[in-house]
């Protein structure tokens, strides 16, 4: 008899949800840390680690 062991492989995690409008900005106060942001709103935008608000410079 034999005694298999189970090597099945590990699922990979679902997929990220990532809408196509969306666009990564940086914040001047934390460019390490992009905000995703519909594409072509005006903002304000807040930073994820800071929440200072700030506006594109286009
Ligand atoms: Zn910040």
């Amino acid at each position: 008899m034999q005694m298999g062991v189970d090597t099945r492989p590990t699922s990979p995690p679902p997929p990220v949800f990532e809408p196509d409008d969306m666009v990564a900005i940086e914040p001047p106060c934390h460019p390490q840390e992009p905000v995703k942001v519909p594409e072509g709103s005006q903002g304000p935008y807040h930073c994820l680690v800071c929440r200072t608000a700030f506006a594109l410079e286009d």
